[in-house]
């Protein structure tokens, strides 16, 4: 019923957006919605200041009777911003509640900076952001905020720094700067509820997200929203272990997926076959040329992607798994055997299987999704920020 809600509220304001004023019975035939619904949706709206009702000009008037009043979006009203603060960048989309993107923004960034210089560098980027583009910010609603890793798992009982606490003290700075609802998540989760909302998987109600980088995360939309879990993990297919005597992975686990496929380990491959590789981006560039080594490796860890993914497809029957990140430019080298493995390990005589694509969103998918997470928090979805 949200969704429907956000639908419609959506299909409201992109006719305020794109024709100005206009009166209800404008805004009934636009939208095709009911009275009752339309009249219900506009007061939400006014109560919260997105839209402003008006007189019109008596000068305009031509009909008989008393004037209808008309409803605008209310000028200064409806910023959100959306933070993506990665490993290794930060980036920042201004955008509005009509979802037209106002600034963006990129900057390096790292890991070790720590906490409270992160949450700094992040603020500046905004503040740089919206004094280059004139933005008033005392419109700002809300705050989505990607960070990497487990951004609300409970702390570690060996001691030392729970991945949350990093997460918590980010978010408090940023939330103390601008007075708004910051809500947090993993920026992988992130970027997969951008491809549900605006990209690869818009059309279905159900897609599994992988993001296929240094780290190899993702995230599950199940009936249209983003499956949370109990521990805000769902989706983390980077750390299932497909090789119980493999090396230990931080996450406490041994031969995690992330640690088999991620492309540090593929050059590593390549390597030991006597084929020297750059970085990721010449792997993949090798792979899509079809270098027969470099395509090998690139295809027999986009198998055990699928193996992994099959049994997801299993539990979750999506209709879209979106393939992000490096490796996703690698194209059907990647998408190829993905598929195959699906269509190979997952019900292959029961169930249509889901279309393999590419994801939509590049670097800026988290990002995006850090602004789809605030609308919807904003627009009437119980979303809590955690991590509390
Ligand atoms: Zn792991």
């Amino acid at each position: 019923m949200q969704r429907v809600r956000l639908a419609h509220t959506e299909a409201l304001l992109a006719q305020l957006r794109s024709a100005g004023p206009l009166s209800r019975a404008d805004l009934i035939r636009l939208t095709g919605l009911s009275r009752t619904t339309l009249f219900d949706i506009i007061a939400d709206l006014i109560a919260r200041g997105v839209v402003v009702e008006r007189e019109p000009a008596l000068s305009g008037h031509r009909g008989r009777g008393r004037p209808s009043t008309t409803v605008s979006l209310n000028p200064s009203a409806g910023r959100i911003v959306g933070i993506d603060l990665g490993r290794a960048t930060i980036t920042v989309i201004v955008a509005t509640l009509g979802h037209d993107i106002l600034a963006r923004g990129s900057r390096p960034i790292t890991l070790a900076a720590g906490p409270a210089r992160r949450a700094n560098a992040a603020i500046k980027l905004i503040d740089d952001l919206v004094q280059e583009h004139d933005i008033d910010l005392r419109a700002l609603e809300a705050i989505g905020l990607g960070l990497p890793g487990l951004v609300a798992g409970p702390a570690r009982p060996a001691g030392g720094a729970s991945p949350s606490a990093a997460a918590k003290q980010v978010r408090a700075r940023i939330q103390d700067r601008y007075g708004v609802a910051v809500v947090t998540d993993n920026n992988s989760r992130l970027a997969a509820l951008a491809e549900g909302t605006w990209g690869a998987a818009r059309d279905v109600r159900d897609a599994i997200y992988v993001r296929w980088s240094d780290g190899v995360g993702g995230g599950l939309i199940v009936d249209g929203r983003l499956a949370r879990g109990a521990n805000g993990a769902a989706g983390e297919i980077g750390h299932v272990s497909v090789d119980p005597d493999g090396d230990p992975c931080p996450c406490g686990g041994r031969g995690c997926l992330e640690l088999l496929i991620r492309p540090s380990a593929l050059i590593e491959r390549c390597a030991a076959r006597g084929v020297t590789v750059s970085d990721p981006a010449d792997l993949v560039a090798r792979a899509r040329a079809g270098e027969p080594t470099v395509e090998d490796v690139v295809r027999q860890a986009a198998t055990l992607l699928g193996r992994v993914l099959a049994g997801m497809v299993v539990q979750v029957d999506p209709g879209t798994v979106a393939i992000g990140g490096t490796l996703a430019h690698a194209g059907e080298v990647v998408l190829g055997p993905v598929r195959a493995a699906i269509a190979e390990l997952a019900m292959p005589r029961h169930t249509r299987h889901p279309d393999v694509v590419p994801a939509q969103f590049g670097d800026e998918g988290g990002a995006l999704g850090a602004v789809a997470a605030a609308l919807r928090l904003n627009l009437s979805e119980p979303a809590p920020a955690f991590p509390a």
